[in-house]
């Protein structure tokens, strides 16, 4: 039988690995240990438990008396914590003041700031925006977030943020690989507060300057197709990629999941493609192209050219054809690939897609299909 490995130790964690100790990023001052007190806010409130001498994991429980003062039980180890008073200053809870942190990493990363708590996600807050020429900016949120949570977030935001982003995750310790492919889908880029402002284990912070060099290169990269009037997201294709590599899946009616080669699968939401599927950016209908993406979709793999023209409700090839053609050029455009998508077999007189195009299988899109000829 093989004899349990002691879990190793990471000497690469820094004082702000202390903030997973604290779910609610509050606690005693005895708790907090070096932390930076300017970074800490006194509350109102008293701790009825408080940590032994330091070195022991056991806990005391504070009695109160009625005279105002109180004594504090260890629980697990009274033979060894001896039952001591505990005054109010050791018992008073501070938490962690989050817009102190937050003005320290706007100055680092030249945010305009504009903090908000973003909906339904308790502990993700969107800082403001990096500043642009002629721009609204790049949105930085923050999220004091665990390994397990990472994935929610990044999703959620790639489908809300109608821009590329900048994520900053509380622990550097939970950030994997996956999670930087995830980001670099939608050209929005995600790292650690480490990597912005580092805490020694004295309570020191300072500056760290490889964060605002990688958001400085991530601005360069993302910030032409920013300035471009209708330009939209495009897919980072890998280079040597074919349709053949290539699997939509819409997920509803407005989002697709691409999956390609070895990249994680990346949500879209059709509006967010303005230059592929929406006629112009208020656009709330799906376009023609979009209708006939569905159609592949729920009909494929293959559609004839008289079922296109019975759901489409027309007598006209041409129209048919033309629909096609600019379906096949968006494809190009988002995915940077120049050969056909959606070639015709003139002796079965149906389009064939070199790339799969389906739905998931908790979708029907039969229902918005009807909405096509409309
Ligand atoms: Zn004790």
């Amino acid at each position: 039988m093989k004899a349990a490995k002691p879990k190793m130790q990471s000497h690469t964690r820094t004082g702000w690995a202390l903030l997973r100790k604290h779910p609610s990023r509050s606690g005693v001052l005895a708790v907090w240990g070096a932390f930076p007190q300017d970074l800490l806010m006194p509350t109102c409130d008293l701790a009825s438990v408080l940590p032994c001498e330091a070195g022991h994991a056991c806990q005391r429980r504070v009695i109160e008396h009625d005279a105002g003062d109180a004594v504090g039980i260890c629980m697990q180890n009274p033979e060894h914590c001896d039952t001591r008073s505990v005054s109010k200053s050791e018992r008073a809870i501070y938490r962690l003041d989050e817009g102190k942190l937050f003005q320290r990493i706007a100055e680092v990363l030249s945010i305009r700031r504009d903090v908000q708590s973003v909906s339904q996600s308790p502990d993700v807050w969107s800082l403001g925006r990096i500043p642009m020429a002629g721009d609204r900016g790049l949105p930085v949120f923050f999220g004091f977030v665990g390994a397990r949570d990472i994935d929610q977030v990044l999703s959620k935001l790639i489908l809300t943020s109608r821009d590329h982003f900048l994520l900053i995750v509380s622990d550097s310790n939970c950030l994997k690989p996956s999670h930087h492919e995830a980001a670099l889908v939608c050209r929005s880029r995600i790292i650690a507060l480490d990597d912005v402002l580092s805490l020694a284990p004295d309570g020191t912070m300072s500056t760290v300057t490889a964060g605002p060099a990688t958001v400085d290169t991530w601005i360069t990269e993302v910030a032409p197709s920013h300035s471009g009037v209708g330009s939209g997201i495009r897919f980072p294709t890998p280079p040597e990629t074919t349709w053949r590599d290539i699997t939509i899946t819409f997920l509803s009616r407005d989002i697709i999941s691409v999956k390609c080669s070895a990249l994680p699968a990346a949500n879209f939401e059709r509006l967010h493609i303005a230059e592929m599927f929406a006629a112009n950016s208020r656009e709330k209908n799906p376009t023609d192209k979009w209708y006939l993406l569905m159609a592949f979709a729920a009909r494929g793999p293959c559609l004839k050219m008289a079922d296109l023209m019975k759901l489409f409700r027309s007598t006209n090839r041409l129209k048919i054809r033309k629909q096609k053609s600019e379906l096949s050029k968006a494809l190009q455009a988002f995915f940077g690939i120049r050969s056909e998508p959606l070639p015709f077999c003139k002796s079965r007189n149906a389009y064939e897609p070199e790339l799969v195009i389906r739905q998931d299988t908790n979708t029907n899109l039969e229902d918005w299909l009807a909405d096509a000829a409309n």
